[in-house]
């Protein structure tokens, strides 16, 4: 039922046109150009979406982000940007934003903040503000919303959660200070009473103003309570009309975007507190995917309007795909942080979507403009992981005849086991999203058809993508030490992830060693298996922090919690060196095998998680005696599941 989330509501003298709001996240695309950044905006706007808060916008250089309010000459391209979405019917609020000891800045100055209190994020110890500095930035909030009203967007939303420089005010945790500004609660909330009553004098009556607040749930933070109390300060002094309410900050980031560890609308019990005490329009978010979870929200009268942010990444399309009575269509976010929070991180430095390829890329790459195939052709796919679900999904879309092929009885590949374990099972959302598109758009799905090159070529397709994933290695060889080849690798209590998580090894009560060399969530899912099942588990690691490679998504420290309640003994920058019987031999990876800092540690199992090895057989085979044979995915090199989808997108899309 979505009777609630599709009404229009009024905020501030705007009427929305239904509940769902993208709430402001970073994209990052402004780095590359203003036609990136509306390119991922229109297909949201056009599938349907009633509100957008655009991403951060910097007031002031000490904090500069890719939007920068101060750059008049960006703003010439951000006006271009907002006229050009105007028409599609989506509001669009800017928030405002300064980053505060968490900046790092361009010239290499040090950020500024409330206190002296050095970030977790950059390490770096910023400068107290003066009153000079605190009006500066006062200022710099108005002036910005002056701007965004000139430029043509229909509100403003000041940010002060999350752990920015408004929170730093607002939290005992990072505002030590002794003056008017720092100590009681009411000194803490002047910077944001100072800044709102400036935005609301540099703006016209008839402009939406509204903040985003939340308690950060750090020991110390801003508690439920406080939240409250600033809402209903901010009420009594007429600045707000919205708040938007969500938790987390830099010290718990985790909580901010959580992973698929947590369940649909996991910030509600310490939002909608919060919520209650407002009389102004209200957005609450937390991993809300489908306009009937919204609906509940709103139909509970927990909040007015729900965000539904990640859920738009992975689809732009919700809204109108729900009101066509094709919700099952719409492609789920599985909360992997994969590509829309570790993006902005890697190379790219871009937003992206582990599920949905084209998100950041719809100026080059779009489902919307998909074409229909020129000749009808006959496509053979060789496997059913995720890439191979995938490359056969957008050749059926675009018309061909595809016939999928896959070895095993089940389609879904590696996914099926990653979603093995109690944290994970969410991972599986994705792959069963494609099975149902194959079947929904005509795809020949063969399972338990194990095809050799004969039989391949016996298909007579003119196109074949072989997608047959990857194999554990199980050679012994550590990236760290490749020259000392674990001894005593090749016995029957020496298992791969697969063998595990597969189900097939009694293991439940003993101790095993697990040893991660690829610092992924492979080695927590092993982990968290080990000790659902009572097992004491050794964790070895050649890296210099738990699952690395999972930093930049947000989702290791919360493992980290988990498993370390449950009892792992984690051992970093180490190695296996021999394994027996029942105990094995770990060392560090810096010293000698023969050194003195090696021990001797229980084992009655060992899992070894190394890289995989491609399983390119098959396209080798073909190679020279099929005109049009491509690879994808981990048969092509072993790599992670936004690689996986995004190539067998590719590969779909080009035959
Ligand atoms: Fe959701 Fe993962 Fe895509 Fe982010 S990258 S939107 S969490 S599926």
């Amino acid at each position: 039922m979505t009777t609630h989330v599709l009404k229009p509501i009024d905020i501030g003298g705007v009427t929305i046109r239904n509940r769902v709001v993208r709430t402001a996240h970073g994209t990052r695309l402004a780095y590359h150009s203003f036609e990136d950044l509306f390119e991922f905006h229109a297909p949201r706007a056009r599938g349907g979406v009633g509100l957008t808060i655009l991403e951060l916008m910097s007031v002031h250089p000490t904090s500069p982000n890719s939007l920068k309010a101060w750059s008049d000459s960006q703003l010439e391209d951000y006006g271009w940007m907002i006229d050009k979405l105007r028409p599609l019917g989506m509001k669009l609020f800017q928030q405002l934003w300064h980053g505060g000891q968490h900046t790092r800045t361009d010239d290499g100055s040090p950020s500024w903040s409330a206190s002296d209190m050095p970030s977790p994020f950059t390490n770096a110890v910023p400068v107290v503000m003066t009153k000079p500095m605190i009006d500066e930035i006062v200022a710099s909030f108005a002036l910005a919303a002056r701007k965004c009203e000139q430029r043509g967007v229909d509100g403003v939303e000041v940010h002060g959660c999350h752990g920015y420089l408004i929170q730093q005010f607002l939290s005992p945790n990072t505002n030590r200070r002794s003056d008017d500004y720092g100590g009681s609660f009411e000194n803490r909330a002047r910077f944001l009473l100072e800044i709102l009553k400036a935005v609301r004098a540099e703006v016209s009556s008839g402009f939406p103003v509204g903040v985003r607040l939340g308690p950060d749930e750090a020991t110390g933070g801003v508690s439920v309570d406080e939240s409250r109390a600033l809402v209903e300060l901010l009420q009594n002094h007429g600045l707000v009309d919205f708040v938007n309410v969500s938790i987390g900050s830099y010290q718990n980031f985790d909580r901010i975007l959580a992973g698929m560890h947590e369940p649909a609308g996991y910030e509600l019990p310490r939002t909608v507190p919060v919520t209650k005490a407002a009389s102004v329009p209200t957005i609450v978010t937390g991993r809300i995917r489908t306009l009937e979870e919204a609906d509940q929200i709103i139909r509970q009268g927990d909040a007015d309007l729900v965000g539904m942010t990640r859920a738009h990444i992975a689809d732009p399309h919700i809204v109108q795909k729900t009101i066509d009575g094709r919700a099952e269509q719409v492609r789920p976010c599985i909360g992997c942080n994969q590509g829309c929070l570790a993006g902005l991180f890697g190379p790219e430095i871009r937003v992206g979507c582990t599920v949905n390829p084209t998100a950041g890329r719809e100026r080059t790459i779009s489902e919307e403009r998909v074409m229909g195939a020129e000749h009808r052709k006959r496509v053979l796919v060789v496997g059913g992981g995720p890439a191979g679900m995938e490359a056969a999904r957008l050749a059926a879309m675009r018309g061909h005849e595809v016939i999928l092929a896959e070895a095993r009885p089940r389609l879904g590949g590696a996914v099926n086991l990653a979603a093995a374990t109690r944290s994970r099972t969410g991972i599986r959302d994705i792959t069963a999203w494609q099975e149902t598109e194959l079947y929904r758009l005509g795809v020949e799905v063969r399972l338990s058809t194990y095809l050799e090159a004969d039989e391949v070529l016996a298909e007579k397709a003119d196109s074949v993508i072989v997608a047959t994933g990857s194999t554990p290695r199980m050679d012994g060889i550590q990236a760290m030490n490749p020259g000392e080849k674990i001894k005593g690798v090749n016995q029957p209590h020496v298992l791969s992830s697969l063998d595990l998580l597969e189900g097939n090894r009694q293991v439940d009560g003993k101790s095993v060693l697990v040893a991660d060399d690829t610092g992924h969530y492979e080695g927590i899912a092993v982990s968290e298996y080990l000790l659902d099942r009572g097992c004491r588990v050794t964790f070895v690691s050649r890296h210099v922090s738990f699952a690395p490679l999972l930093e930049t998504s947000a989702v290791n420290e919360p493992m980290l919690r988990r498993l370390s309640s449950a009892g792992i003994d984690i051992h970093l920058r180490g190695r296996v060196i021999s394994i027996g019987e029942y105990t094995a031999m770990i060392g560090p990876t810096y010293l000698p095998a023969t050194s003195n800092r090696t021990r001797q540690i229980e084992a009655d199992f060992v899992v070894l998680i190394s890289p995989n090895r491609g399983n390119s057989e098959i396209f080798h085979a073909l190679a020279g005696r099929h005109p049009d044979v491509r690879i994808v995915g981990d048969a092509l090199s072993p790599r992670f599941l936004p690689t996986a989808v995004r190539e067998g997108w590719m590969a779909g899309n080009a035959v």
